[in-house]
């Protein structure tokens, strides 16, 4: 789940076109040769995408792209950056993991490389699927620094805490309070937008930590949002799918007008 930073990227200034004539399909085949999605997730279920109209915009890489993967290869995941709307990851029914597998350099790899990719996004949570690799794991962590940048009345009104580094495998979700509230959310894999969407207010979930010990945590709030906007991405939903689509918006509207 995004924080209230904004990234922006001018590639597209320095795109060339290298891929013309790739077929939209390509994309989905692509997705199913990933390594993530053979040896590890055996029980993997994909769930039928829709297939975007191919447009030019998406079949264009910059050139310094098209070197680097000529030189190094094809980045594999789990990747050191997030995936965005569009990558058929986002729409996969993320598979269970092993819990004997917990404590393996893989899965260990998979934990620390979305730690670091949150927090260098400056997000305050993040799923296996958005760094490529469709397995139930999440990693969410409110910091004292995020924290502050919100005003007092923001965050009182979203009932925001400050909560540690917490880590969550194979994690089931139970709602505690239905009462329904509904505040701007962001997300990584949708970078540069906001919308409202509602969500319960107090939730339980359950699982196995990074150790793969059992945990447990009830949260109220800004916690239980960010939990359920994570949970919906081991579903293959974003929360585009839950939002007040008339709320919709690009975060830097008006600098546009500027
Ligand atoms: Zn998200």
């Amino acid at each position: 789940m995004a924080s209230g930073r904004i990234g922006t990227f001018l590639q597209h200034r320095l795109s060339h076109r290298l891929c013309k004539g790739l077929k939209p399909i390509c994309y989905g085949l692509a997705a199913l040769n990933r390594p993530w999605c053979c040896p590890l997730v055996a029980d993997l279920v994909l769930v039928p995408y829709r297939t975007c109209i191919s447009t030019s915009q998406e079949k264009q890489r910059t050139y310094w792209k098209y070197l680097k993967r000529k030189v190094l290869g094809p980045s594999v995941p789990p990747y050191k950056h997030v995936c965005q709307a569009g990558d058929p990851v986002l729409r996969t029914l993320a598979a269970p993991v092993e819990p004997s597998r917990i404590l393996e350099p893989e899965i260990q790899t998979l934990i620390r490389t979305l730690v670091t990719v949150m927090r260098r996004s400056g997000s305050v949570g993040l799923s296996a699927p958005q760094v490529g690799v469709p397995l139930q794991v999440v990693a969410m962590e409110f910091p004292e620094k995020i924290y502050r940048e919100n005003s007092v009345s923001v965050r009182e009104a979203r009932e925001m805490v400050p909560f540690p580094l917490t880590v969550f495998i194979n994690p089931t979700m139970r709602v505690l309070d239905s009462h329904i509230l509904s505040f701007p959310e962001g997300c990584e894999s949708i970078s540069g937008f906001l919308a409202c969407v509602p969500r319960y207010r107090a939730v339980e979930i359950s699982g196995l930590n990074e150790k793969g010990e059992a945990a447990c945590w009830q949260v109220q709030g800004w916690p239980a949002r960010i939990i359920q906007h994570e949970m919906d991405h081991l579903h293959g939903l974003l929360y585009v799918d839950k939002m007040d689509s008339k709320t919709f918006l690009k975060r830097n509207w008006m600098e546009v007008n500027d």
